[in-house]
């Protein structure tokens, strides 16, 4: 028997990775037998995720994990921005060269994942960690908890975002190229190229299109 707890993080850890796909049916009775628990503490489980939003619980349809909201996804983007302009900002023309070191060595990693094709799944957290090591040296980390903290949808739409190969070579280049801004002192290319990294597919119509069973209408 699954105590409600794992059972939650397995199913959280299943919807974040895309395993079960936005919109696809979570039924108690399957549940219910999958983790050898009754129906009672599964609807629990269930009403806990849907109020974090991972699923959507309709009366007479059942239970579908929930479509990616990409207006809170642009508002956790919007947020996201507007922090993180300021904290490299604030480190331009004078990063810690241990923090320096630090960076140089992730987006090396970063070329190394491409490269070995090592997938989506470890860039993304590359990709993270990048950005964290920044609210680390700007002594904000507790603001990058706080961002972590209402991202059931952006995850997904980061994960999708991330799906073709050539754009992890991308986002590793801006990357290489937010950190020389960083270090040349650039603080208008540091505006211009932030706003582009982190905003550049939720403007395109194409993602929209591309995954639009996904999208919450
Ligand atoms: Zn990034």
């Amino acid at each position: 028997m699954t105590s409600k707890k794992e059972i939650m993080s397995h199913l959280k850890q299943e919807i974040l990775s895309l395993e079960l796909k936005p919109g696809s049916m979570i039924s108690e009775t399957a549940l219910s037998e999958r983790f050898q628990l009754s129906r009672t503490p599964i609807r629990d489980v269930l009403k806990q995720l849907s109020l974090e939003q991972y699923v959507d619980i309709y009366p007479k349809k059942g239970n579908l994990v929930s479509y990616i909201d990409l207006e809170s996804v642009e508002q956790i983007i919007y947020l996201r921005n507007v922090l993180e302009k300021e904290i490299m900002k604030s480190l331009a023309g004078n990063i810690p060269l241990k923090g320096l070191h630090e960076l140089r060595n992730n987006l090396a990693q970063q070329q190394k994942c491409i490269e070995q094709a090592e997938g989506a799944e470890v860039f993304l957290q590359l990709d993270d960690q990048f950005h964290r090591t920044m609210f680390g040296l700007a002594g904000r980390e507790f603001l990058w908890g706080v961002l972590q903290q209402f991202n059931v949808h952006y995850i997904r739409y980061r994960k999708l975002h991330m799906l073709k190969d050539e754009k992890l070579a991308t986002i590793q280049q801006e990357h290489q190229q937010l950190l020389d801004y960083i270090v040349q002192g650039d603080t208008a290319g540091i505006d211009e190229l932030l706003h582009h990294h982190l905003r550049a597919d939720i403007d395109s119509m194409n993602f929209q299109e591309h995954f639009a069973t996904y999208i919450k209408k």
